[in-house]
């Protein structure tokens, strides 16, 4: 075998009628392939197949015709329906047996629960094929199976996604590592985050910093609506000599990233600016026009935002901006609600109005409607307000009434972000 298909190298059946029909997104497949890739282990091939026996047979025998690990989610369940462990019991040709422990197991989680207990299908769950290795599902009733086909290891795992992800994370992970010793490349990985720089200038400019590459690791541009993630990733090292790596890509990339960058372990700009907040012990009301309640749902998103969010006014006609926050009527008249003036005072009075150190405006035409000459779709005037002092912008964002909001509510955020940091400087 030559060295590229000596590669250890994942299969993944997905199993279920509603993935065919579309009422269920296969989330489990996507969710595996980026597991997977952290383990330095590529998925090869994805199989999606409805809940039929001869369907699912077919599926797993292609997949470990191409892959030495073959993932396989989905119909463990107790209905008539979920027909996964009797397929592929059959196709290795392992007879079923009732397993005392699983039995055990299942019965007391229905005494936990209550109720009249276990009922009779559920029976069907504690069944094993022979040999095969039970992996414990602590979310659930169906455990893992993973059992030897050929030269590959067929895993089965619940397609519930809570069930199935407690399960990759804990025994299966340490069955890989001890059934595939020294085969596994964990791959390192940083992100860093930016927002409001393009990402072909944003290649442009780390291309220029970095002359000679990034030598043994690996840099993608991710970009979204809400940015462009810059991810460095790197394999066959250890963990110190990655972040060795990073450290020094990170330094030779310090001043072009500097003014469009943000930090957040999960990835959105809203956490940064909780952070922040907390930081200088200043809570935050927003008043959204255009984004209809957006930058409350991201700050609301995240565990203790009451800590720093006590709310905010969804102030989207003209009305309620004159009546809840004040706007003056004549300004409304001479400026129109899409308005620097408008959008000051939108933050600063959603601040004064709700005893908050901090506020957001935001004031804009989403579209696809309502665009003019001089305001055409897209136009957003934000603003954040600060102990005292307010920063208002302009932007001109392209795309479609989603991608305007989206594009409205993290530039307001960055913006108040960069006020919190003391990098952006208030109006005069
Ligand atoms: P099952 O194990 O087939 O009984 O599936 C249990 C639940 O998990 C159902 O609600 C399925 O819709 C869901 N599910 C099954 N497979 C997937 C998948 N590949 N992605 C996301 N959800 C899934
Ligand atoms: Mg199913």
């Amino acid at each position: 075998m030559d060295k590229a298909r000596n590669r250890l190298r994942a299969a993944l059946v997905s199993v279920g009628d509603e993935l065919l029909s579309g009422r269920t997104v296969d989330t489990n497949g996507a969710w595996l392939g980026r597991e997977l890739a952290r383990l330095g282990v590529p998925v090869a091939r994805r199989y999606t197949v409805g809940d039929a026996a001869a369907e699912i047979q077919e599926a797993v025998a292609g997949a470990a015709a191409c892959a030495e690990l073959v993932i396989v989610t989905g119909g463990l369940g107790p209905t008539p329906d979920d027909v996964t462990r009797d397929a592929v019991a059959a196709l290795t040709a392992r007879p079923l047996r009732e397993d005392a422990e699983v039995l055990a197991r299942i019965q007391e989680l229905f005494r936990e629960r209550g109720g009249s207990g276990m009922a009779a299908p559920n029976r069907r769950v504690a069944q094993v094929p022979d040999g095969a290795t039970k992996l414990a599902n602590e979310r659930g009733t169906a455990p893992g199976l993973a059992m030897e086909h050929g030269a590959s290891v067929v895993v089965l795992l619940p397609g519930v996604p809570r069930e199935m992800r407690g399960i990759f994370r804990g025994p299966l992970t340490a069955l890989l590592e001890a059934r595939f010793e020294g085969r596994l490349r964990p791959v390192h990985v940083r992100l860093l985050h930016t927002t409001g720089i393009p990402e072909s200038r944003l290649a442009e400019e780390v291309a220029r910093c970095l002359p000679d590459g990034t030598g043994p690791v690996d840099m993608a541009f991710l970009p979204d609506l809400r940015g462009v993630d810059l991810r460095l990733s790197a394999s066959d090292m250890t963990g110190e000599e990655a972040d060795r790596r990073f450290e020094a890509i990170e330094k030779a990339l310090q001043g072009v990233l500097e003014p469009w960058r943000y930090d957040a372990p999960g990835g959105d700009l809203a956490e940064a600016v909780s952070t922040a907040l907390r930081a200088s012990q200043a809570t935050l009301a927003v008043a959204e026009s255009c984004t209809g309640g957006l930058i409350g749902k991201r700050l609301t998103d995240l565990p203790g935002a009451s800590d720093v969010f006590p709310g905010g006014v969804i102030a989207y006609s003209n009305d309620v901006k004159v009546r809840v926050l004040g706007v003056a009527g004549d300004v409304l008249a001479a400026e129109g609600a899409v308005a620097g003036p408008v959008a000051a005072r939108m933050a600063r009075e959603a601040a004064r109005r709700c005893g908050a150190e901090a506020g957001i405006g935001v004031t804009g035409v989403a579209g696809p409607g309502g665009g003019s000459a001089v305001k055409p779709v897209g136009t957003v005037w934000y603003a954040a307000f600060l102990r005292g002092r307010v920063a208002t912008r302009a932007a001109w964002f392209a795309g479609d009434r989603e991608a305007i909001r989206e594009q409205a509510a993290q530039a307001a955020l960055f913006l108040l972000l960069r006020l919190l940091d003391g990098r952006e400087t208030p109006d005069p």
